[in-house]
């Protein structure tokens, strides 16, 4: 067996349902249907309770649960007491530490007071909002259905329910972006204070709609070396504003970091629920059925919901636990990972590491091996030298 064993599990609910579809996307979804959405939350509660039956994953059982976190498609389509209702089937299947962080997805143009306010009571406390942009012509071009007032409307609002524990999301590097459109998001986002924010980098797949509607528009994106000044200049801005930036997209106030996603990136253990949702414990990693329908049918037949099982091998758990932990602003903790994995990175890897290290995208103080702001740019180049390197 390899990886950390026995970590305090997070829990993933995955809510496959949008009200439109954005021309971007290529997450596990479909459009609200109102029927489909009721036998989908009896059916991801039944999951649950499976779950700590062993159903899941046999001989397993259950375990302690320190974050709880819905994510889609957009979470806030369900109405809280549905909400409620999957969080009290977690907390009937698993012991949920009484401050668990129990985070939901949201779109501003759900967003009401009454709804915010149902939800806070049904157990969420934290909100992440996905804003993208605070400019309309951008947020048009991305086919979202909220305005930039709409979402800092949203924003208020979750404050006036009582949050105090926001992230917001932004998208940069979008079509017809200049670096002065992106910085003047970021302002927003900083003039607004949520206590965690994320920044994506657009990436436009193959087949999206996005792609066709920028031909027809004869929309581009910046240069790269705007892009990278996008990003630089808002990292440099979120600081002075007193974020912390801990991982490559995200940044927090001190202690506000998502502790749902920091199991992600640190080799921790999670259960994911619903439709296409992705676990990974005890060594093992598997994947749910993703269309909507089969899976419901799944679980109503009491048949297998498991689309895919693999059981990590000691070269694709340590693959994997350098390529999370390199995201990290604190990087690798070399000491650990030889503990953990029985292999002195440095020695492995370090004549490829080396040429980075020069360049000054890497760090090595011989404890820790992290990236710099510009390394975090060119990551996916650095993090080739892990791959396909036998583990000796
Ligand atoms: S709201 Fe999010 S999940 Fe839904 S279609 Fe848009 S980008 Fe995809």
């Amino acid at each position: 067996m390899v990886g950390r064993e026995g970590g305090i599990l997070g829990l993933y609910v995955h809510v496959p349902f949008c009200a439109a579809i954005c021309n971007y996307c290529n997450f596990n979804r479909g459009l609200f249907d109102a029927g489909l959405k009721e036998q989908y939350v009896a059916a991801v509660i039944e999951e649950i309770r499976r779950a700590a039956d062993g159903a899941h994953a046999p001989r397993l059982g259950s375990g302690d649960a320190d974050t709880i976190f819905f994510g889609g498609g957009t979470p806030s389509l369900l109405e809280p007491a549905e909400i409620g209702g999957i969080i009290q089937a977690c907390r009937d299947s698993f012991t949920v530490a009484s401050d668990a962080e129990v985070t939901l997805e949201a779109n501003p143009e759900t967003a009401t007071l009454e709804r915010l306010a149902g939800f806070r009571a049904a157990g969420i406390n934290r909100v992440s909002f996905g804003v993208q942009s605070f400019r309309d012509a951008e947020l048009q071009r991305l086919s979202r259905l909220h305005s930039a007032a709409r979402a800092e409307e949203a924003f208020g609002l979750a404050r006036a329910a009582g949050f105090d524990n926001l992230s917001l999301d932004l998208m940069m590097w979008l079509p017809e972006q200049s670096v002065a459109d992106w910085l003047a998001s970021v302002d927003v986002l900083i003039a607004l204070g949520p206590e965690h924010a994320s920044l994506y980098l657009l990436e436009i797949y193959p087949n999206a709609p996005l792609k066709d509607a920028m031909a027809r528009s004869r929309w581009s994106v910046a240069p790269d070396d705007d892009a990278a000044e996008m990003y630089l200049e808002a990292m440099t801005r979120l600081e002075a504003a007193g974020y912390e930036q801990y991982e490559i997209s995200n940044v927090a106030r001190p202690g506000r970091e998502s502790r749902h996603n920091l199991k992600y990136w640190t080799d921790g253990e999670w259960l994911g629920f619903g439709p296409g949702a992705h676990s990974t414990r005890a060594g093992a990693r598997w994947r749910n059925v993703s269309a909507i329908g089969d899976y419901i049918e799944a679980v109503r037949a009491g048949g297998r919901l498991v689309a895919e099982r693999r059981i990590l091998s000691r070269q694709d758990a340590l693959e994997e636990a350098l390529f999370t932990r390199l995201r990290l602003a604190t990087g690798v903790d070399v000491g650990l990972v030889e503990s953990q994995y029985g292999v002195d990175i440095w020695r492995q890897f370090g004549n490829r590491l080396q040429p980075y290290v020069e360049a000054g995208l890497l760090v090595y103080d011989g404890d820790r091996l992290r990236l710099t702001r510009p390394g975090m740019l060119l990551a996916n180049e650095v993090m080739t030298v892990f791959i396909d390197t036998p583990v000796r």
